[in-house]
């Protein structure tokens, strides 16, 4: 237990503590390396592009016409996995009354159009073009049939140009776990797998990468199992984190004032109460916004402490660090955000709207020893943002209509 006993003697601040303590569980870990790496091999579905979602939302509706309800249930265990594998997995725990080959007949065709819905995940574009534009050797290799890999792409502005080799689950004897495919992708590269370097967000994967005799890279896209992938070298919260450095390959360089900047997103609402924990009374407010109404969105991004802009309606435009995680309080499919606006106000502002633009990233959750590593880390992400959004990517967009809309001026 990291948190001194002492501190649950004051509820109000240990429950503060438990609200500030959801947003810094992940351990932020790129290990150094044993060999430096030449190529690297990536995963598609749930490391690159953002399959999931979309295959959710199908298997939703299909789950529908058989009286059942999708509840995310034996997620964990299809992940990575081989389509028909996946699929019997689906009628078992479900109990569907079809066979893994008829679910798959039938579901299949309402993939195959939904795939131009499926979005890149954080980070992904920027890795593509940074090793492509590098020089670095990279091959997709996919547990989906190839063709379907091809489908995903297509939607995908500069992607499939990028990969030297292509290689899906079908055109293998065994899919991951085995570490055929990486031993395939490797070989085509004409590369040796120590200088390989694996990136992936399955488990099967990570196995499958380890068994090849490659260094892994994972990045759980499943929330909070990070823990359970001790297989890998390194466990990252999103690709936003790699540093390629350490494992070789050359270093990003758009990180400016300890932040990376990002493709801007926006989000408001009105703002409610939070949890009523007392954030207050450790000097850090956050606005609270709608999980519910805002699920989609955030759905989208990954986890962490990020950086921006925000309009208070009847007030005006402030700097605001705030934070992406999953809250204990709700249930296992809700991703809240904590925004601390960075201004001392005289009084509440519940009720308000309040917009947001997220234009900069600036670490991971992580585990803190005590309430004040924790609180000085807070600290910390608040300067970083105070003097990063001073400079020009980010200072222009304290102008954006969006912040102001809901202004009465
Ligand atoms: P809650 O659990 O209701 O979110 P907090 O202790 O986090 O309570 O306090 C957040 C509230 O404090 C906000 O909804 C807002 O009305 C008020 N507040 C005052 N100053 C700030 C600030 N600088 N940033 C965010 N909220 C602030
Ligand atoms: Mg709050």
């Amino acid at each position: 237990m990291w948190l001194k006993p002492r501190f649950f003697l004051y509820p109000q601040v240990s429950a503060a503590v438990k609200t500030l303590r959801h947003l810094h569980f992940t351990r932020m870990d790129n290990a150094c390396t044993t060999q430096s790496k030449s190529h690297v091999l990536l995963d598609l579905d749930g490391t690159l592009l953002d399959t999931d979602s979309v295959a959710e939302e199908v298997l939703k509706e299909f789950l529908a016409k058989y009286g059942k309800q999708w509840d995310g249930r034996g997620d964990e265990k299809r992940l990575g996995k081989r389509p028909l594998e996946a699929a019997a997995l689906i009628v078992e725990d479900y109990q569907l009354p079809c066979t893994a080959q008829q679910f798959m007949t039938e579901i299949w065709p309402s993939f195959e159009n939904m795939w131009c819905k499926a979005k890149p995940l954080p980070g992904a574009v920027r890795l593509i073009k940074h090793l492509h534009s590098h020089g670095v050797p990279m091959a997709l290799a996919s547990n989906s049939p190839r063709k379907n890999i091809e489908e995903k792409l297509f939607y995908q502005q500069g992607w499939k140009e990028s990969f030297s080799v292509i290689i899906g689950g079908d055109e293998v004897e065994e899919g991951k776990p085995s570490p055929q495919i990486f031993l395939e992708a490797a070989k085509k590269l004409q590369a040796e797998p120590p200088s390989c370097l694996v990136i992936e967000d399955s488990l099967v994967g990570v196995t499958a990468g380890k068994a090849a005799g490659m260094e892994v890279v994972a990045v759980p896209s499943i929330k909070k199992q990070a823990s359970l992938y001790t297989e890998a070298n390194c466990v990252l919260n999103c690709l936003f984190d790699l540093r390629p450095e350490r494992w070789g390959l050359p270093p990003f360089e758009d990180w400016i004032a300890n932040s990376l900047p990002i493709e801007p997103w926006y989000i408001g609402g009105p703002v409610i109460k939070g949890f009523g924990r007392g954030s207050k009374i450790l000097g850090i407010p956050t606005a609270n916004l709608s999980a519910d109404e805002l699920s989609s969105t955030l759905a989208q991004q990954a986890c962490g402490v990020y950086l921006g802009w925000a309009g208070l309606s009847t007030r005006g435009i402030y700097k605001m660090v705030m934070s992406i995680g999953w809250n204990p309080f709700f249930d296992n499919t809700k991703k809240t955000i904590e925004p601390w606006l960075l201004h001392e106000f005289d009084e509440d502002f519940y009720g308000e709207e309040l917009r947001l633009v997220v234009v900069g990233y600036i670490r991971p959750e992580a585990k803190f020893p005590s309430l004040e590593a924790l609180i000085e880390k807070i600290h910390e992400d608040r300067r970083i943002a105070e003097e990063a959004l001073d400079l020009l990517p980010y200072s222009q967009y304290q102008d954006v209509p969006f912040l102001r809309t809901a202004l009465s001026t």
